[in-house]
């Protein structure tokens, strides 16, 4: 067969052209797009598009009531096409920016391939990341709250660790699955924390075998206090709320490295399966290779931008939301926000933000001038804790406990956007007060056929007379292999591999492997080792070769193999 004869060549590069391209469908992206429509009219469709990998806008600050199963996913979510009517919604995901060309490249899906989308002003809001890499063990082992999908994962594995406290007799190991650590006390860590505990208090009663006393939710913090964003006697409400709720609360810890049954902060050692982590807010890299290439001035990873949010140097690019620096206008504070330097990452700023950029980007089509310097300060902070509980200090004014929930659940309802997504949330908060929380563990765990592993010294990562279900490379590290009668059978060093024989002979692990010191595998499960041993007949001989050396009956594995 001859490949030039195949039908293989893509289709040329579809190309779009815009007056104005909003990179971003979160906070910024959409208003700034929603005040584009209202200020171009119909004109929006073909001059004004909105580029965001989602094809929704999130609304974040009711992730955490996701993950306490206190609102369905759905309800925190907006299609892009319903709230942006009138401009062109483009979901992929940008994979290059060319300023001098004024060109995108993004990424639109496995069969469309990519799109070229031209420019005139391009406007960024494309938000920031997490980047963990800093805590070893730490990308591969928490879990996270920025999407859905996180929200999602957490309140399964809330769940799911109750299933297995409920059929596990040692109470030391009760104790680890039914331990829930939070890393981070700011307004994502505090209201976790928060649904954790509620949702641990609410669940047990289901689960006869587990004692009422067996969870544990623990929030690390590196600060003094608890969210440093507000006053501190507000701080100190939050944590004697918490605390009185049953949370263990560390101050002035940080965490140093985790692995997938415990988490490090410096000498102390907490064991854990389930850690949320709400820190390590990164820039997006999109924007840093931006900022490299085209020499933007930045402050911290955000690209710097004036009052009307032009970034300076630069023609018709424009930024707002979390990624960008925009100065915080001196205006008399109202509230501690109000003393920074330049605008903080969050919603209330992004919104107000890509509101007025969507305006003076207008303005500038429109040639008229300059358009409104950004002058919002901020109204407050609020932060719902659980229990029927928040903390607000908005215009200088502090409130806590059920009056500053409800503010919380009334001033969040009204920014979320779609009146629709308003009365289901209402809808779904009403019955929350009438009903228990729901315990179905909806989706099935997601067959991981390849995953990265850290662990520390005296880790064990299977034991003799297991079924064995993972074939093992060392990537760093060394890890120890004893025979099952305890006696030292080899060392793995980084590059070499083990697990071939158990899974391609009886898939009973025949050796116990320890992590001698501080390690990282790459795990392969059985269903993609078998095609990778199907796919290529070079790597299969190597195995059977390799798996007959560690001491069995190659023939009796090469007949097993013929099988399969
Ligand atoms: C758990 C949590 C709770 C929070 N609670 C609050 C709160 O109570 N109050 C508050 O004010 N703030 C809160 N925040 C912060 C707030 O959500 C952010 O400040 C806000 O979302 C920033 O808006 P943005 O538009 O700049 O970025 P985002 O909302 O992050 O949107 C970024 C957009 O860019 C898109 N994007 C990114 N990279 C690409 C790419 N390469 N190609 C295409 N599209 C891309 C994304 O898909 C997304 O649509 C919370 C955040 C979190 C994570």
């Amino acid at each position: 067969m001859n490949p030039a004869n195949l039908e293989f060549s893509r289709p040329e590069q579809t190309k779009y052209t815009f007056d104005v391209v909003i990179a971003g469908g979160g906070f910024a992206g959409i208003y700034a797009a929603k005040a584009l429509a209202a200020k171009l009219g119909s004109s929006a469709c073909t001059r004004v598009a909105i580029v965001a990998e989602q094809n929704f806008m999130l609304f974040q600050p009711m992730l955490a009531e996701v993950a306490g199963s206190s609102l369905s996913p759905t309800h925190v979510v907006n299609p892009i096409r319903a709230l942006c009517k009138n401009v062109t919604v483009i979901r992929g995901s940008i994979a290059s920016v060319d300023l001098d060309a004024r060109r995108l490249e993004v990424k639109t899906g496995d069969f469309s391939g990519s799109v070229a989308v031209n420019f005139e002003h391009l406007s960024l809001a494309i938000g920031g990341v997490v980047d963990l890499s800093r805590v070893p063990g730490m990308a591969e082992h928490a879990f996270l709250l920025k999407n859905v999908g996180d929200a999602l994962r957490l309140r399964m594995a809330i769940i799911d660790r109750f299933e297995e406290a409920a059929v596990t007799p040692d109470p030391a190991e009760r104790r680890r699955l039914l331990t829930y650590v939070v890393v981070g006390g700011g307004y994502s860590g505090v209201e976790v924390a928060g649904q954790i505990i509620d949702v641990c208090r609410e669940i047990v009663r289901y689960y006869p075998s587990v004692p009422t006393d067996s969870f544990r939710v623990v929030l690390a913090h590196s600060g003094k206090q608890l969210l440093p964003e507000i006053s501190g006697s507000l701080g100190r409400y939050c944590e004697e709320n918490l605390r009185s709720r049953g949370v263990e609360i560390m101050l002035g810890v940080r965490a140093s490295a985790m692995t997938s049954g415990k988490i490090f902060f410096g000498d102390h050692i907490v064991l854990a399966h389930t850690v949320v982590t709400t820190v390590g807010n990164a820039p997006n890299p999109v924007l840093l290779k931006l900022i490299k290439d085209y020499s933007l001035p930045s402050e911290k990873g955000r690209v710097l931008t004036d009052s009307t949010f032009r970034v300076e140097g630069r023609d018709r690019l424009w930024a707002a939301g979390d990624c960008a620096a925009v100065p915080m206008p001196k205006t008399k504070p109202l509230s501690p926000t109000a003393q920074r330097q330049f605008c903080p990452p969050t919603a209330q700023f992004a919104m107000r933000q890509g509101k007025l950029m969507g305006e003076n980007i207008a303005a500038a089509l429109e040639n008229r001038g300059r358009g409104r310097p950004f002058k919002f300060s901020g109204l407050g902070e609020l932060a719902a804790i659980g229990h029927r509980a928040a903390v607000a200090e908005i215009m200088g004014l502090k409130f806590s406990g059920f009056i500053a929930w409800i503010m919380w659940r009334t001033i969040y309802l009204s920014k979320l956007p779609g009146l629709e997504r308003k009365i289901r949330v209402m809808i779904e908060w009403t019955l929350d007060l009438f009903f228990p929380r729901d315990i179905s563990l909806l989706e099935s765990r997601p067959t991981q056929v390849i995953k990265e592993s850290f662990c520390t010294a005296g880790d064990m990562l299977c034991h003799a007379g297991e079924p064995a279900f993972f074939f093992y490379i060392v990537k760093s590290g060394r890890i120890e292999l004893f025979n099952a009668d305890n006696t030292p059978s080899r060392s793995v060093l980084p590059g070499d591999h083990f697990g071939e024989r158990a899974l391609l002979n009886d898939q009973i692990w025949h050796v116990t492997a320890i992590a001698a010191e501080d390690s990282t595998v790459v795990a392969i499960g059985a269903s993609a080792f078998e095609s990778v041993l199907g796919a290529d007949a070079s790597i299969r001989e190597f195995l059977l070769k390799t798996a007959s050396n560690a001491a069995m009956d190659p023939e009796k594995t090469a007949q097993e193999l013929a099988i399969r």
